[in-house]
């Protein structure tokens, strides 16, 4: 087994041995409960992962701009960026599968709405029966997009990327992990267990998936990330890049550059885990970085172009993004989609 390499910081990067990872149950194997609506699928096209269950109703004023995940779907469509034969649908991630990285305590206060005011305040959202079936449509999408890339070696959802929560509970607008439900059920169904690398390159630091892999050697976490950005007190990825506020796209694309070849080369992952955040943009509500649209068309090309061609499959998810502009916010997220159709194009896939 390799020793992986955790690194903390981009320009002075320190290394010290991993722990091995505890080797997850055989009982985790039953946890296959995904499958997609085949009908008049578009077999050659970019698989696109959606559900209409992505956006769920907020209270009236809710910072959180929930409807950009149908405005996304909307302007792929419109655009023609995708027809609809190519939206692969999710099923709704079961409790069973969420097991995987949650504890059950949380699971059941989520489900039951016996979530404290406090808990609450920590994830940005007032518990509601919608919010809770939303984030189990999107963690069902991005565990069907990981399973999808696997069979066509790209895939997207429009959603997804929720790398705030914690096992026992949720932070940052994130109540499930998303990124390590569908990284461990992928090692949980096969053996051995498969190696996923997850490239985080959301403004905000991958800190809830940091945590819930720092044992696990067959997944690598790679996350860049603004330093002064949220969450405050950061968790220890295997590689974290902090960059400073107001980096441009040139220098921040030569950082994702400088190491991705060669995580993909020494830890050989089996699938790449993208969180295509787009609040590392200029205009981000959130984000203290600065890059441009076109920025971040080829951060994103660069990221699944380098993985694909070198035979590493791709599953992408929006991750985060911040503006009370939903439609320039959806345009904005469909740069991944229209950056992956060129991959799809150019790779002959
Ligand atoms: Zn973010």
């Amino acid at each position: 087994m390799r020793d992986s390499q955790r690194i903390m910081t981009c320009m002075t990067p320190t290394f010290s041995r991993r722990k091995v990872g505890r080797l997850l149950g055989a009982a985790f194997t039953s946890c296959r409960c995904f499958h997609t609506e085949l009908g008049g699928l578009e077999s050659s096209a970019l698989p696109i992962v959606h559900h209409s269950s992505y956006a769920c109703e907020l209270p009236a004023g809710h910072r959180f701009p929930m409807a950009k995940f149908p405005r996304l779907l909307h302007f792929l469509i419109k655009d023609q960026v995708i027809t609809e034969k190519q939206v692969w649908v999710p099923e709704i991630a079961s409790e069973a599968l969420l097991s995987c990285v949650h504890t059950e305590e949380y699971l059941n206060n989520l489900m039951n709405g016996t979530i404290n005011e406090q808990e609450q305040r920590r994830t940005g959202f007032p518990w509601s029966e919608g919010i809770v079936t939303r984030c189990r449509y999107e963690t069902g999408g991005t565990v069907l997009a990981a399973e999808v890339a696997l069979q066509r070696g790209l895939a997207c959802s429009t959603a997804g990327g929720t790398h705030h929560a914690f096992p026992s509970y949720g932070s940052g607008f994130c109540l499930l992990n998303d990124l390590a439900v569908a990284a461990k059920y992928l090692m949980g169904i096969s053996s051995p267990k498969r190696k996923v690398l997850i490239v985080d390159l959301d403004v905000h630091q991958g800190d809830g998936t940091a945590f819930i892999f720092k044992e696990e050697p067959c997944v690598f976490t790679f996350s860049v990330h603004c330093g002064k950005n949220f969450p405050l007190r950061k968790q220890q990825s295997d590689l974290d890049i902090s960059v400073e506020d107001g980096m441009k796209d040139k220098e921040y694309l030569s950082t994702v550059e400088a190491h991705l070849p060669w995580l993909l080369e020494t830890f050989g992952p089996d699938l790449v885990l993208y969180d295509a955040g787009v609040d590392p943009h200029g205009e981000d509500e959130l984000g203290r970085l600065r890059l441009t649209d076109q920025g971040l068309y080829q951060r994103d090309l660069y990221v699944m172009k380098t993985a694909v061609s070198r035979g590493v499959p791709v599953a992408a998810v929006i991750g985060g993004g911040y503006s009370r502009d939903i439609d320039k916010l959806a345009l904005r997220h469909s740069i991944l989609h229209r950056a992956a159709t060129q991959v799809w194009r150019e790779c002959g896939m």
